[in-house]
């Protein structure tokens, strides 16, 4: 048996196009929400996905604003910046692209964002909200993706076992309190994990965020399990790289029950909650404003 594909491309496409009303009906209250992007620096990547969340913004009719700052640019100006973003009614969600460069601490910008407008999810505010089940949480973009994926090959979550691999604060913890919240047994694995093969090989659902290339292999996976690959790993060939994922596709699809492929897996998607968690700052700062 063949594991079906998870078209993340085509998900995230029935998302925008969902938003795109509910943004118009929202815009019906006399303003379309606004999304500011900070950029700092010209890393090439970081510009690409900047350019890709500029675009996807204006499509579903929200404003966005970009602003660019120099690679050396002083920790107190940035922090002005987002103070002043903070402070602008016509902003309901603020990214600042990561990476930052290395002398400025990205702890205390992301703490300087207003948590009512932390659309990125990384505020301790926010992460505080996601842990106790408060729904006016505002969490991270790519974890959320992850979930919309599951459901759509599982609408019922609850006893399953979800092994997540990776224990970072923007993907690996957030998606495992997203799991609890949908009733799942959740283990979350990492890099001082005894035998992560065995713990695999005992989930359910397996998502794979430790940014190692193909590390998952066919027999980790028991059969019919969903698999969700986050990584997004460069690997070199001949005159240029490819993309593969922490999962080797092709041995894991002929255990698998679902799998998403990399690219057009969870990548998509996370730009779609970015815009979904923009709506959601809009919609509750407008309750805030009227209450
Ligand atoms: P990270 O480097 O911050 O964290 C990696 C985690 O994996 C760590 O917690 C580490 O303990 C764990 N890990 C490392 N080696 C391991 C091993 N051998 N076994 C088990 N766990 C191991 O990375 P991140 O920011 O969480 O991103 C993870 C991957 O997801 C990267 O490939 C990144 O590019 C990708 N990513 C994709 C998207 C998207 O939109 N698709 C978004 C964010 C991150």
């Amino acid at each position: 048996m063949s594991a079906s594909i998870i078209d993340g491309k085509a998900i995230a496409e029935g998302l925008r196009a969902r938003l795109k009303e509910d943004v118009s009906a929202f815009g019906a209250n006399g303003r379309a929400p606004g999304l500011a992007v900070v950029l700092v620096g010209s890393d090439p990547a970081s510009a690409v996905y900047v350019r890709a969340k500029a675009r996807q913004t204006a499509e579903v009719g929200m404003l966005s604003f970009e602003h660019r700052l120099p690679g050396d640019v002083r920790q107190d100006d940035l922090i002005r910046l987002v103070e002043t973003l903070n402070r602008d009614p016509a902003v309901d969600g603020i990214l600042v692209q990561l990476p930052l460069p290395a002398h400025i601490d990205a702890t205390v910008i992301l703490s300087t964002v207003d948590p009512a407008k932390d659309v990125d999810g990384f505020h301790p505010v926010n992460a505080g909200r996601l842990a106790t089940g408060d729904t006016r949480a505002l969490s991270p973009c790519t974890p959320l993706g992850c979930i919309h994926l599951l459901k759509s090959v599982r609408a019922n979550l609850a006893g399953a076992h979800a092994v997540v691999l990776g224990r970072s604060n923007i993907v690996g913890k957030p998606l495992a309190q997203l799991l609890l919240g949908e009733n799942c047994t959740v283990t979350i694995a990492h890099s001082r994990t005894r035998d992560v093969a065995g713990v695999c090989r005992t989930a359910d659902i397996v998502v794979a965020a430790a940014g190692q290339p193909e590390m998952v292999r066919g027999d980790w996976i028991q059969r019919g399990a969903l698999v969700i690959d986050v990584g997004i790993n460069r690997i070199a060939r001949e005159g240029g790289y490819r993309l593969v994922g922490d999962a080797a596709f092709d041995e894991v699809r002929d255990r698998a029950g679902a799998i998403t492929p990399v690219p057009g897996g969870v990548g998509p998607m996370t730009i779609a909650y970015l815009l979904q968690n923009t709506l959601k700052a809009a919609r509750q700062r407008s309750c805030d404003a009227v209450t």
